[in-house]
Protein backbone atom coordinates (compact mmCIF):
# COMPACT_ATOMS: atom_id res chain seq x y z
CA UNK A 1 0.00 0.00 0.00
CA UNK A 2 1.59 3.32 -0.83
CA UNK A 3 2.10 6.14 1.50
CA UNK A 4 1.36 9.67 2.14
CA UNK A 5 4.38 11.93 1.94
CA UNK A 6 4.28 14.76 4.44
CA UNK A 7 7.05 17.33 4.13
CA UNK A 8 7.68 19.82 7.11
CA UNK A 9 10.06 22.22 7.72
CA UNK A 10 13.90 20.98 8.62
CA UNK A 11 15.21 23.39 11.01
CA UNK A 12 13.35 26.43 12.04
CA UNK A 13 10.37 28.11 13.78
CA UNK A 14 7.60 25.22 12.45
CA UNK A 15 9.65 21.95 12.75
CA UNK A 16 9.38 21.15 16.16
CA UNK A 17 5.70 22.45 16.34
CA UNK A 18 5.03 20.15 13.33
CA UNK A 19 6.99 16.88 14.66
CA UNK A 20 4.87 17.69 18.09
CA UNK A 21 1.62 17.85 16.04
CA UNK A 22 2.24 14.44 14.14
CA UNK A 23 3.33 12.93 17.91
CA UNK A 24 0.10 14.18 19.37
CA UNK A 25 -1.84 12.20 16.65
CA UNK A 26 -0.40 8.82 17.98
CA UNK A 27 2.33 8.76 14.83
CA UNK A 28 5.45 7.36 15.60
CA UNK A 29 8.36 7.50 13.35
CA UNK A 30 12.23 7.88 14.38
CA UNK A 31 13.48 11.31 14.47
CA UNK A 32 17.23 12.48 14.95
CA UNK A 33 20.25 11.64 13.43
CA UNK A 34 18.97 14.80 10.57
CA UNK A 35 18.05 12.28 8.48
CA UNK A 36 16.19 13.92 5.21
CA UNK A 37 13.63 11.78 5.07
CA UNK A 38 12.09 9.08 7.67
CA UNK A 39 9.14 6.89 7.90
CA UNK A 40 6.21 6.63 10.39
CA UNK A 41 6.36 2.83 11.86
CA UNK A 42 2.41 2.86 12.57
CA UNK A 43 1.14 5.16 10.29
CA UNK A 44 1.34 5.25 6.38
CA UNK A 45 3.05 8.23 6.38
CA UNK A 46 7.03 8.96 4.76
CA UNK A 47 8.20 12.31 6.32
CA UNK A 48 10.34 14.45 4.16
CA UNK A 49 12.41 17.19 6.31
CA UNK A 50 12.94 20.38 3.98
CA UNK A 51 13.67 23.94 3.39
CA UNK A 52 10.40 25.63 4.53
CA UNK A 53 10.29 27.73 1.12
CA UNK A 54 10.94 24.84 -1.15
CA UNK A 55 8.15 22.60 0.29
CA UNK A 56 5.18 24.56 -2.04
CA UNK A 57 7.08 23.56 -5.23
CA UNK A 58 7.90 20.11 -4.18
CA UNK A 59 4.31 19.73 -3.04
CA UNK A 60 3.04 20.91 -6.33
CA UNK A 61 5.73 18.64 -8.17
CA UNK A 62 4.39 15.66 -5.33
CA UNK A 63 7.56 15.20 -4.36
CA UNK A 64 5.60 15.19 -1.19
CA UNK A 65 1.72 15.33 -1.30
CA UNK A 66 1.35 17.54 2.35
CA UNK A 67 3.16 19.93 4.20
CA UNK A 68 3.30 22.53 6.75
CA UNK A 69 4.19 25.54 6.09
CA UNK A 70 3.05 29.39 7.29
CA UNK A 71 0.57 31.04 5.36
CA UNK A 72 3.17 33.70 4.34
CA UNK A 73 4.77 31.09 2.35
CA UNK A 74 1.97 29.58 0.81
CA UNK A 75 0.97 33.06 -0.08
CA UNK A 76 4.13 34.07 -0.99
CA UNK A 77 4.80 31.18 -3.35
CA UNK A 78 1.53 31.19 -6.28
CA UNK A 79 2.12 27.57 -6.43
CA UNK A 80 -1.29 25.45 -7.48
CA UNK A 81 -1.26 23.88 -3.89
CA UNK A 82 -4.46 24.02 -1.38
CA UNK A 83 -4.58 25.05 2.07
CA UNK A 84 -6.71 22.82 3.82
CA UNK A 85 -6.22 23.01 7.36
CA UNK A 86 -5.18 25.99 9.79
CA UNK A 87 -2.80 24.14 12.48
CA UNK A 88 -3.30 26.70 14.85
CA UNK A 89 0.73 27.11 15.57
CA UNK A 90 3.29 29.73 14.74
CA UNK A 91 0.91 32.72 14.66
CA UNK A 92 2.67 35.65 13.34
CA UNK A 93 2.15 38.68 10.94
CA UNK A 94 3.55 40.43 7.74
CA UNK A 95 3.70 43.71 8.45
CA UNK A 96 4.94 46.70 7.11
CA UNK A 97 7.75 49.01 8.95
CA UNK A 98 9.80 52.33 8.81
CA UNK A 99 12.27 53.55 10.36
CA UNK A 100 10.59 55.11 13.81
CA UNK A 101 11.74 58.43 13.16
CA UNK A 102 9.41 58.54 9.86
CA UNK A 103 6.44 60.90 10.93
CA UNK A 104 4.24 58.32 9.71
CA UNK A 105 0.78 59.55 8.54
CA UNK A 106 -0.64 56.39 6.33
CA UNK A 107 0.17 54.04 3.63
CA UNK A 108 0.39 56.96 1.03
CA UNK A 109 3.82 57.47 3.00
CA UNK A 110 5.34 54.26 0.49
CA UNK A 111 4.23 55.95 -2.69
CA UNK A 112 7.59 55.78 -4.83
CA UNK A 113 9.47 54.94 -1.85
CA UNK A 114 11.99 51.62 -1.26
CA UNK A 115 10.36 48.65 0.25
CA UNK A 116 12.84 45.71 1.15
CA UNK A 117 11.46 41.95 1.86
CA UNK A 118 11.20 38.64 0.36
CA UNK A 119 7.38 38.57 0.00
CA UNK A 120 7.52 40.36 -3.45
CA UNK A 121 4.56 38.76 -4.53
CA UNK A 122 2.18 39.57 -1.60
CA UNK A 123 3.49 42.92 -1.22
CA UNK A 124 3.21 43.93 -4.39
CA UNK A 125 -0.51 42.70 -5.01
CA UNK A 126 -0.95 44.65 -1.07
CA UNK A 127 0.05 47.99 -2.73
CA UNK A 128 -1.88 47.51 -6.09
CA UNK A 129 -4.86 46.83 -4.38
CA UNK A 130 -4.01 50.36 -2.81
CA UNK A 131 -2.83 51.86 -5.29
CA UNK A 132 0.42 52.91 -4.26
CA UNK A 133 3.40 52.71 -6.37
CA UNK A 134 6.43 51.54 -4.63
CA UNK A 135 10.16 49.62 -5.88
CA UNK A 136 10.34 46.87 -4.06
CA UNK A 137 13.76 45.61 -3.01
CA UNK A 138 13.43 41.85 -2.76
CA UNK A 139 16.27 41.11 -0.18
CA UNK A 140 16.18 37.22 1.51
CA UNK A 141 17.31 37.82 4.65
CA UNK A 142 18.41 40.06 7.38
CA UNK A 143 15.73 42.39 6.07
CA UNK A 144 15.24 44.53 8.72
CA UNK A 145 18.48 46.15 8.18
CA UNK A 146 17.88 47.40 4.48
CA UNK A 147 16.73 50.98 5.79
CA UNK A 148 19.37 51.19 8.56
CA UNK A 149 22.26 50.84 4.97
CA UNK A 150 20.39 52.98 3.03
CA UNK A 151 18.97 50.12 0.97
CA UNK A 152 15.35 51.10 1.29
CA UNK A 153 12.81 53.76 3.12
CA UNK A 154 10.90 50.65 4.96
CA UNK A 155 10.61 46.52 4.96
CA UNK A 156 8.15 44.22 4.80
CA UNK A 157 8.27 41.57 6.80
CA UNK A 158 7.50 38.59 10.05
CA UNK A 159 6.88 39.97 13.01
CA UNK A 160 5.67 38.57 16.35
CA UNK A 161 6.82 40.46 19.48
CA UNK A 162 7.98 43.41 17.47
CA UNK A 163 11.43 43.02 19.52
CA UNK A 164 13.59 42.39 16.14
CA UNK A 165 12.20 45.78 14.76
CA UNK A 166 12.84 47.67 18.17
CA UNK A 167 16.46 46.64 18.23
CA UNK A 168 16.82 47.76 14.64
CA UNK A 169 15.31 51.41 15.02
CA UNK A 170 12.09 50.48 13.31
CA UNK A 171 8.65 50.36 13.94
CA UNK A 172 5.65 48.67 13.14
CA UNK A 173 2.79 50.82 10.99
CA UNK A 174 0.93 48.37 8.66
CA UNK A 175 -0.59 44.89 9.18
CA UNK A 176 -0.14 43.29 5.35
CA UNK A 177 -1.60 39.89 6.36
CA UNK A 178 -1.83 37.20 9.47
CA UNK A 179 -0.05 33.97 8.97
CA UNK A 180 -0.34 30.73 10.96
CA UNK A 181 0.71 27.11 10.20
CA UNK A 182 -1.65 25.12 7.85
CA UNK A 183 -1.54 22.25 6.26
CA UNK A 184 -1.04 22.39 1.89
CA UNK A 185 -1.57 19.55 -0.01
CA UNK A 186 -1.32 18.69 -3.80
CA UNK A 187 -4.94 19.66 -5.71
CA UNK A 188 -4.93 15.80 -7.43
CA UNK A 189 -4.05 13.39 -5.09
CA UNK A 190 -4.84 9.44 -6.07
CA UNK A 191 -7.60 8.23 -4.20
CA UNK A 192 -5.95 5.86 -1.49
CA UNK A 193 -3.52 9.19 -0.76
CA UNK A 194 -6.49 10.96 -0.12
CA UNK A 195 -8.13 8.08 2.41
CA UNK A 196 -5.10 8.73 4.28
CA UNK A 197 -4.98 12.43 4.18
CA UNK A 198 -8.48 11.52 5.88
CA UNK A 199 -7.45 9.86 8.43
CA UNK A 200 -4.92 12.29 9.72
CA UNK A 201 -7.02 15.29 9.14
CA UNK A 202 -9.37 13.03 11.91
CA UNK A 203 -6.96 12.94 14.39
CA UNK A 204 -5.53 16.57 13.38
CA UNK A 205 -8.98 17.75 14.29
CA UNK A 206 -9.48 15.67 17.03
CA UNK A 207 -6.46 16.63 18.67
CA UNK A 208 -7.25 20.55 18.31
CA UNK A 209 -10.76 19.95 19.44
CA UNK A 210 -9.04 18.63 22.61
CA UNK A 211 -6.97 21.24 22.84
CA UNK A 212 -9.60 23.89 22.64
CA UNK A 213 -12.05 22.14 25.44
CA UNK A 214 -12.28 21.21 28.26
CA UNK A 215 -14.05 18.41 30.71
CA UNK A 216 -16.09 20.36 33.98
CA UNK A 217 -17.09 18.47 36.60
CA UNK A 218 -18.98 19.91 39.41
CA UNK A 219 -21.17 18.85 42.06
CA UNK A 220 -24.83 20.64 43.40
CA UNK A 221 -28.34 20.34 45.21
CA UNK A 222 -30.69 19.00 42.61
CA UNK A 223 -32.97 21.80 42.43
CA UNK A 224 -30.31 23.88 41.20
CA UNK A 225 -29.50 21.58 38.44
CA UNK A 226 -31.90 23.25 35.69
CA UNK A 227 -30.45 26.75 36.07
CA UNK A 228 -26.38 25.65 35.97
CA UNK A 229 -27.86 23.37 32.65
CA UNK A 230 -28.66 26.50 31.00
CA UNK A 231 -25.20 28.38 32.08
CA UNK A 232 -22.87 25.32 30.52
CA UNK A 233 -23.22 25.48 26.90
CA UNK A 234 -21.83 21.75 26.52
CA UNK A 235 -21.15 19.55 23.64
CA UNK A 236 -24.55 17.41 24.25
CA UNK A 237 -26.80 17.74 27.27
CA UNK A 238 -24.34 16.81 30.20
CA UNK A 239 -24.13 13.63 32.10
CA UNK A 240 -26.10 13.86 35.52
CA UNK A 241 -25.07 11.46 38.21
CA UNK A 242 -26.18 11.28 42.14
CA UNK A 243 -23.79 11.76 44.93
CA UNK A 244 -24.06 9.49 47.68
CA UNK A 245 -24.89 12.54 49.98
CA UNK A 246 -28.99 12.91 49.40
CA UNK A 247 -30.49 15.43 47.19
CA UNK A 248 -27.16 16.29 45.32
CA UNK A 249 -25.63 15.33 41.88
CA UNK A 250 -22.27 15.71 40.07
CA UNK A 251 -22.71 17.13 36.31
CA UNK A 252 -20.38 16.48 33.96
CA UNK A 253 -19.82 18.30 30.86
CA UNK A 254 -17.22 19.66 27.73
CA UNK A 255 -17.20 23.45 27.76
CA UNK A 256 -14.36 25.50 25.37
CA UNK A 257 -11.47 27.12 27.51
CA UNK A 258 -12.46 30.69 27.10
CA UNK A 259 -16.27 30.27 27.42
CA UNK A 260 -15.49 28.30 30.66
CA UNK A 261 -13.88 31.87 31.86
CA UNK A 262 -17.25 33.70 30.86
CA UNK A 263 -19.58 31.47 32.92
CA UNK A 264 -17.60 30.75 35.75
CA UNK A 265 -18.68 33.29 38.40
CA UNK A 266 -22.50 32.80 37.15
CA UNK A 267 -21.87 28.56 38.14
CA UNK A 268 -20.61 29.59 41.48
CA UNK A 269 -23.63 32.12 41.93
CA UNK A 270 -26.37 29.25 40.92
CA UNK A 271 -24.91 26.84 43.44
CA UNK A 272 -22.17 24.84 41.59
CA UNK A 273 -19.59 23.47 44.15
CA UNK A 274 -16.38 21.49 43.76
CA UNK A 275 -16.03 22.58 40.29
CA UNK A 276 -12.98 20.81 38.80
CA UNK A 277 -11.66 21.31 35.22
CA UNK A 278 -9.74 18.61 33.18
CA UNK A 279 -7.69 18.26 30.30
CA UNK A 280 -8.96 16.11 27.00
CA UNK A 281 -6.27 14.18 25.36
CA UNK A 282 -8.54 13.54 22.37
CA UNK A 283 -11.62 14.74 21.31
CA UNK A 284 -13.61 13.11 18.85
CA UNK A 285 -16.39 14.62 17.13
P1 LIG B 1 14.19 27.82 6.29
O1 LIG B 1 15.64 27.63 6.57
O2 LIG B 1 13.44 26.52 6.44
O3 LIG B 1 13.90 28.51 4.99
P2 LIG B 1 13.26 30.30 7.51
O4 LIG B 1 14.40 31.05 8.10
O5 LIG B 1 12.73 30.73 6.19
O6 LIG B 1 13.64 28.76 7.48
P3 LIG B 1 11.77 30.43 10.01
O7 LIG B 1 12.34 31.68 10.59
O8 LIG B 1 12.15 29.15 10.65
O9 LIG B 1 12.01 30.34 8.44
O10 LIG B 1 10.19 30.59 10.01
C1 LIG B 1 9.37 29.60 9.45
C2 LIG B 1 7.94 30.10 9.51
O11 LIG B 1 7.57 30.29 10.87
C3 LIG B 1 7.70 31.45 8.85
O12 LIG B 1 7.48 31.34 7.47
C4 LIG B 1 6.50 31.96 9.58
O13 LIG B 1 5.30 31.39 9.07
C5 LIG B 1 6.71 31.42 10.98
N1 LIG B 1 7.38 32.42 11.81
C6 LIG B 1 8.45 33.17 11.50
N2 LIG B 1 8.79 33.98 12.49
C7 LIG B 1 7.95 33.76 13.49
C8 LIG B 1 7.82 34.26 14.80
N3 LIG B 1 8.62 35.19 15.29
N4 LIG B 1 6.84 33.76 15.56
C9 LIG B 1 6.02 32.83 15.10
N5 LIG B 1 6.10 32.31 13.85
C10 LIG B 1 7.05 32.76 13.06
MG1 LIG C 1 12.58 29.79 4.68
Amino acid sequence: MSKLKIALQKNGRLSEKSIKLLEECGIKFPNGGGKLITESTNFPLEILFLRDDDIPQYVEQKVADIGIIGENVFAESLKNINSIEKLGFSACRLSLAVSKDVDYQGLSFFNNKRVATSYPNILSGFFRNNDIHTNIEIISGSVEIAPGIGLSDGICDIVSSGSTLLSNGLKEVVKVMDSQAILVANPDLEVNKQQILEKLLFRIRSVRNAKENKYILLNAPDEKLEKIKKILPGMNSPTILPLAQEGWSSLHSVISEDKFWDVIDELKEAGAQGILVVPIEKMIV
